[in-house]
């Protein structure tokens, strides 16, 4: 009979990577499977230019600080380089270029189908994240545009725009980000649903998280919370932002209504030609490996409670942002999520050994 694994990670970013960290010293046998050819998570799919929006001192996960690095804030490399070293700093067990396609539960026991053959184990944690699932709206005459489309998941540098009309569409801080980036080499309009809204210049990504976490707190105790003067939501004024701001071209043009072979057709019932459409429009949760096992909404979002999984024993979803835990979906949030988890997973081990 084929090795049954104690536990089994589906996911090598910094999710998985976590959860690597807290099993490295139990006595539970665990692999993380990644379908990546290399470290780094989705980080290796980032745009060029992608930073993180809070200091490397404050990005680190558990047990080992993020080097200090010479800008503000650390580049998609650094992240990557990181995650990279912090792997072979622990030494975690990780397979690469192993997909999960699916998996099935037969007497407690997980069988997972993979690109490299079937791997079996009695607890399954998933960490796939979100960028293998990018979402993009349903517009009417989607189908028909002859330009192109791209969803900044997919989205590298602005050279192959250069001089052409290019419509971005979302206003979150991909979008925001893109429209600093393109629009430096190209005629940019900018679509966002409600008109985008910015966090004060001195708010990184890491006085966020301080506001999110007493939020958090204060709604645990059911105490009331005085919010900042700001949306937790809102843009992170990263220097390529603030510096298109100062330039004037952070300007929403609203939303349109249709889209046809040209362009699209805005509310007012005008028409624009443009020769590309940036979906900057957020993303599902790339938990589609899990369908034939467990119910999922249409973004790909599993009833748990935190990180357990309530429709099955066995399996637990760590760092999908919120609906898995509070601020799963951050390097400085992971590692509370995770602990929770293992926690759980080691108690169930245990329990399943005395029965
Ligand atoms: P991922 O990094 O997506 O890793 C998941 C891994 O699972 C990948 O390696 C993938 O190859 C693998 N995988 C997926 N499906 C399968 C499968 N079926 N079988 C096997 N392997 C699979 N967070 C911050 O803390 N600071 C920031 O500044 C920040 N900026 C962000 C900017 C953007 C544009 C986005 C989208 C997110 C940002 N985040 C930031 C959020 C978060 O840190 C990242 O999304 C991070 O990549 C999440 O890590 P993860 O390990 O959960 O998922």
């Amino acid at each position: 009979m084929e090795k049954i694994f104690d536990i089994i990670i589906v996911g090598g970013g910094q999710s998985g990577l976590t959860c690597g960290y807290h099993l490295r010293r139990s006595n539970f046998s665990f692999l993380i499977l990644d379908k990546h050819e290399k470290p780094g998570g989705a980080w290796n799919n980032a745009w060029d230019s992608l930073t993180l929006f809070s200091p490397a001192e404050h990005s680190s996960l558990a047990g080992w600080q993020m080097p200090k690095s010479e800008n503000l804030f650390p580049s998609k490399d650094e992240v990557i380089s990181y995650l990279h070293q912090y792997e072979v700093h622990y030494q975690l067990p990780i397979k690469r270029n192993t997909e999960v396609l699916s998996i099935t539960n037969e007497n407690k026991i997980f069988s997972l189908k993979t690109t490299q053959g079937d791997f079996y184990s009695k607890v399954v944690i998933g960490a796939t994240g979100t960028w293998n699932n990018p979402f993009i709206p349903n517009i009417v005459g989607k189908e028909l545009f002859k330009g192109i489309q791209i969803h900044s998941a997919h989205y590298k540098n602005a050279e192959t725009f250069k001089g052409l009309n290019i419509l971005v569409v979302g206003e979150g801080n991909s979008g925001a980000q893109l429209v600093a980036e393109i629009s430096k080499v190209a005629n940019v309009k900018w679509s966002t649903k409600n008109e985008p809204q910015f966090l004060p210049d001195d708010v990184d990504g890491f006085s966020l998280f301080n506001t999110a976490t007493a939020k958090y707190k204060a709604e645990k105790e059911g105490k009331p919370f005085i919010a900042e003067n700001y949306d937790l939501g809102n843009i992170v004024m990263v220097p390529s932002v603030k510096e298109a701001r100062d330039r004037g071209v952070l300007i929403s043009s609203g939303i349109f209504k249709k889209i046809d072979e040209n362009g699209i057709i805005w509310e007012n019932g005008t028409k624009e030609s443009f020769d590309v459409i940036v979906w900057c429009t957020g993303f599902g949760f790339a938990t589609s490996f899990l369908k034939e096992l467990v119910e999922m909404d249409e973004r790909g979002i599993v009833k748990t409670v935190e990180s357990k999984v309530q429709a099955i024993d066995g399996l637990w979803l760590v760092g999908y942002g919120g609906w898995t835990g509070f601020a799963s979906a951050t390097l400085i949030g992971i590692n509370r999520n995770v602990k929770l988890a293992i926690q759980e997973v080691e108690d169930y081990l245990l329990n399943s050994l005395k029965n």
